[in-house]
């Protein structure tokens, strides 16, 4: 087994411990290399601020977290998500992100039309794609566990993000995250369909029991995700990027002082990643 790309923290690891400038500083401290940040932590920081921050620090940006959240009940609310998508891309593009990370939405609220909010998503990223492509931020759209369908994702495998990329083109890809597609029967054949189109990989695991849909998210090495086997497939075709860990566990990680997190990050990404 090869050794694995550069690890990158997704700062949703240590959320409830550090802001955006303490994980920058934190990175530098413990020498990891990448980045990925998210909005609601870069707004409080401000855009300009960490962009330079993390420049003076020499860390790569994997991406930002993230855009997307397409459907709404009416055209207006629409077009408010769009807009906000073009903010996310300047976001960015102001960073350097290697992708914005799109989390693609639900369902509108009372609606029953999961069709209807797939072919929402697919209008909303073709009405961002140009913008996009001109900011050179690729889009990469993160399929997420079935079990948000209703309320986070309505693209729920590799198979169903890379048809979308198949009708929308250049400048939209995928983010693996091994948490939302180990269980897919299509897996090894959807990351060799994918080949470049890959943009990020994300890593953590998923625990037995799962005791929260969203926040029960577990570190490498502690569940039944097999993370090599599926960074090798990855690998495989060609993808050379960083290994983002990106774990939201409310009672477990984020109760832990953050530098001991992200030691533990770093000792497992050497030793079961
Ligand atoms: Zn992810």
């Amino acid at each position: 087994m090869t050794k694995p790309g550069p690890l990158s923290l997704n700062t949703i690891t240590v959320r409830e411990q550090w802001s955006l400038k303490d994980c920058i500083e934190g990175c530098a401290r413990h020498g990891i290399t990448g980045i990925s940040p998210w909005r609601d932590k870069l707004a409080e920081y401000g855009v300009a601020n960490a962009a330079k921050h993390i420049r003076d620090t020499g860390l790569t940006v994997t991406g930002l977290c993230r855009g997307g959240m397409f459907p709404a009940a009416d055209a207006a609310g629409r077009q408010a998500n769009i807009a906000e998508n073009k903010r996310a891309i300047d976001e960015a593009a102001a960073l350097g992100a290697q992708c914005l990370v799109l989390v693609v939405g639900g369902m509108p609220s009372g609606s029953r039309d999961l069709a209807g909010a797939q072919m929402q998503v697919r209008d909303g990223i073709a009405a961002v794609r140009d913008y996009a492509l001109a900011a050179k931020v690729p889009l990469a759209i993160e399929p997420l566990h079935p079990m948000f369908a209703a309320d986070r994702a309505c693209v729920n495998t590799l198979g169903h993000a890379l048809d979308l990329c198949d009708e929308l083109g250049e400048g939209v890809g995928v983010a693996v995250d091994v948490y939302h597609v180990w269980w897919d029967p299509q897996l090894s054949q959807q990351i060799k369909r994918a080949g470049k189109r890959i943009l990020a990989f994300h890593i953590c695991d998923w625990l037995v029991p799962t005791t929260d849909l969203l926040l029960d998210r577990g570190m490498m090495g502690d569940g039944v995700i097999d993370i090599p086997g599926i960074r090798a497939q990855v690998e495989a075709q060609g993808y050379a990027g960083f290994c983002e860990v990106e774990i939201m566990s409310a009672n477990n990680w984020w109760k832990k002082p953050a530098d001991e997190v992200l030691r533990t990050c770093i000792e497992r990404h050497a030793t079961v990643v």
